[in-house]
């Protein structure tokens, strides 16, 4: 029964979130057509899947985690719920998502003085949670392409460098009909984000900026030629990143009772992704309560924590000019998915109750110190993850946690993609508008044991005794009694 393609197949359309018309999702759009505004995808069907009990459901899905069939080994695991019209012959999988949740060091858990986790979404293919949407956007793209007998597609979107890596990644495995291309701000990513791009084949254009300029580009390109936008514009990855809050619900055996998710809010579409996932799990009866989530921005770029913070009835967005952020693939001043956000958050507080959406802003100096902090206890957190463990002590301090409630942090890409400014801290060479202040206990740095001057008045081999002899030293260590 695990290895059964599912047989359900959903009635998908968009539905505009400017103007609320709707448009069948047998091709692919990004905004609305009459207003531009942004979509979420929508199945008019969805209430037949309520036919099916909440606990019935939790078998099928955990029925389905030993499957051995690769369509339903990523996020089509919850294929009913994620984007249940692609066939099976179109899915795409390159072992995106099951990314493992790890509790924090004991160590870690003293210091923060709350129990709390980190899901590791650095351990997707492409190193990055982008990859859940991706695999959803590129499944779809080649059911149109097969349906329309499409010749070729190019795809192409904006990057803070991991949509970028992913988009190009798989393009460069769906094959020779999709073509990627990827638009950067120049200097702007990470050296690893650059890598992956170039590595993978894609075509890499760069621009100076930042990347609300990159997104302007591509939605005039998308707008008026003939190119698959991959920005989360498009509304299809969204669908696959709600993966992550379901991967969490069936970790805890669907049991959400005092956990609080933590994430970091660049353009929105994880936190839209997160609040949407966990919205149709509880309409399915699936999990009895919605966790409490709390989202994090950096004072460098904090347009929706600006937003929550002002009273409700004052409540205006207002995009912001970021400045320079570690928290890199967060800098961004004009969310695309805000109104998704501010829909769904309406919806989430209204069926969870005052209190289960929380924004909170840290400084860039306990940014990377909570990553410096999280990966000195074993974790491998990005950045970004290092935001989410900023944003858990400042929750803390701001009486946002109870003293037994799990908090789950999203570490969304692999410590390495962004160790550049790890480097940089270790060297004390950040330019003056990070407002970053190295402090002694958090700097790691090689210590040369023997000096290649040494090492040639050393003949042959005895150089590696004179170290040996060093280290001894150095470490003070004490003979083997035999
Ligand atoms: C894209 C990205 C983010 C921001 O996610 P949004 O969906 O844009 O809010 C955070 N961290 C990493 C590593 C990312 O790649
Ligand atoms: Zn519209």
């Amino acid at each position: 029964m695990h290895d059964k393609f599912p047989e359900y197949r959903g009635q998908l359309q968009y539905f505009c979130l400017g103007c609320g018309k709707k448009f069948p999702a047998d091709e692919l759009y990004y905004t609305c057509p009459e207003c531009k505004g942004v979509f979420l995808l929508e199945d008019t069907k969805f209430d037949q899947l309520k036919q099916i009990p909440g606990h019935k459901w939790q078998e099928i899905f955990d029925e389905r985690a030993r499957t051995k069939k690769n369509a339903l080994r990523g996020i089509f695991r919850y294929y009913e719920l994620i984007a249940p019209v692609v066939e099976e012959q179109d899915i795409v999988y390159l072992g995106e998502g099951n990314t493992p949740i790890i509790e924090s060091s004991p160590a870690l858990t003293k210091i923060i003085g709350q129990p709390l986790a980190y899901k590791n979404d650095g351990q997707n293919p492409s190193a990055s949670f982008k990859d859940r949407g991706m695999a959803c956007a590129f499944s779809y793209l080649k059911s149109l392409i097969r349906k329309y007998n499409w010749e070729h597609v190019l795809t192409i979107c904006a990057s803070t460098g991991d949509t970028s890596a992913a988009a190009a990644l798989y393009a460069a495995y769906a094959g020779d009909k999709i073509k990627s291309v990827v638009l950067l701000p120049q200097g702007k990513v990470t050296a690893q984000q650059l890598a992956q791009p170039l590595g993978s084949g894609a075509l890499v254009l760069e621009i100076p900026g930042v990347f609300d300029d990159c997104m302007k580009v591509v939605e005039y390109l998308a707008d008026n030629f003939r190119v698959a936008l991959l920005n989360s514009k498009n509304a299809w990855r969204i669908l696959g990143q709600e993966s992550y809050p379901f991967e969490i619900a069936q970790w805890y055996d669907w049991d959400l009772r005092g956990k609080v998710i933590f994430m970091p809010i660049g353009n929105a579409g994880n936190i839209t992704a997160l609040m949407s996932g966990f919205l149709k799990l509880k309409k399915l009866n699936i999990i009895s309560e919605l966790p409490r989530i709390v989202g994090v921005q950096s004072s460098h770029a904090d347009p929706v924590f600006k937003y929550y913070a002002e009273e409700k009835e004052k409540r205006q967005f207002v995009p912001v000019k970021v400045s320079p952020s570690v928290a890199q693939a967060a800098m961004i001043g004009n969310p695309v998915s805000f109104p998704r956000v501010k829909a769904l958050v309406s919806e989430y507080e209204r069926i969870g109750g005052p209190g289960v959406f929380n924004v909170v802003q840290v400084e860039e100096q306990e940014i990377i110190e909570g990553m410096l902090l999280a990966n000195r206890h074993g974790h491998i957190a990005c950045t970004q993850g290092g935001e989410c463990l900023a944003g858990l002590i400042r929750a803390k301090e701001a009486g946002l946690m109870e003293k037994d409630e799990l908090a789950i942090l999203d570490a969304t890409a692999h410590s390495l993609k962004f160790i550049g400014f790890q480097q940089m801290y270790f060297e004390d060479s950040f330019p003056p508008d990070y407002e970053i202040k190295p402090k002694k206990e958090f700097i790691n740095a090689p210590r040369l044991v023997l000096s290649e001057d040494e090492k040639k008045d050393l003949p042959g081999q005895e150089f590696t005794l004179e170290a040996g002899k060093r280290i001894v030293e150095m470490l003070g260590l004490s003979k083997k009694e035999i």
